[in-house]
């Protein structure tokens, strides 16, 4: 199954109703899954397809996708809200994201890299971890060179 079916099902599940305006908002995420994009952008994006569609729309939508979980939220501390789409909540960690400081660009970290972390802090604190939310910040290959 693709990413757009896998969601789609996941949405049907919740109850939530596609319309053809939700529907080129989820395919603008989708494709752009690496982007990180904020609402303000997703919106310039579904613009190009869907010219009726406002502003309003998008951050309901995107508040929508939140509730029922298949988005998460990126916050950089820039005064917008990045989002990504992210299916499986339960059981998977958070990738970690690296920002640049010079150009802003986001690289995502696939593994989780925590392990040993993990299970140290589960040990000693006796606290079960779900999830965690790691940000670096530092120069890109191309700003640092
Ligand atoms: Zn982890
Ligand atoms: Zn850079
Ligand atoms: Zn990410």
């Amino acid at each position: 199954m693709n990413t757009m079916e896998l969601l789609k099902d996941k949405l049907k599940e919740t109850g939530f109703k596609i319309t053809p305006q939700r529907r080129a908002i989820v395919e603008i995420l989708i494709k752009n899954t690496d982007k990180h994009l904020s609402s303000e952008e997703i919106y310039d994006l579904v613009r190009v397809d869907c010219p009726e569609i406002g502003l309003a729309t998008v951050y309901r939508t995107m508040q929508l996708l939140d509730d029922v979980g298949v988005i998460s939220k990126l916050n950089l501390d820039d005064g917008c809200i990045r989002y990504e789409i992210c299916l499986d909540k339960e059981d998977s960690h958070n990738h970690h994201h690296l920002i640049c400081k010079s150009c802003s660009k986001i690289i995502e970290v696939k593994e989780d890299l925590l392990d040993s972390i993990e299970r140290q802090i589960q040990e000693t604190y006796k606290f079960e971890i779900i999830d965690h939310d790691l940000k670096f910040y530092g120069l890109c290959e191309d700003c640092s060179k």
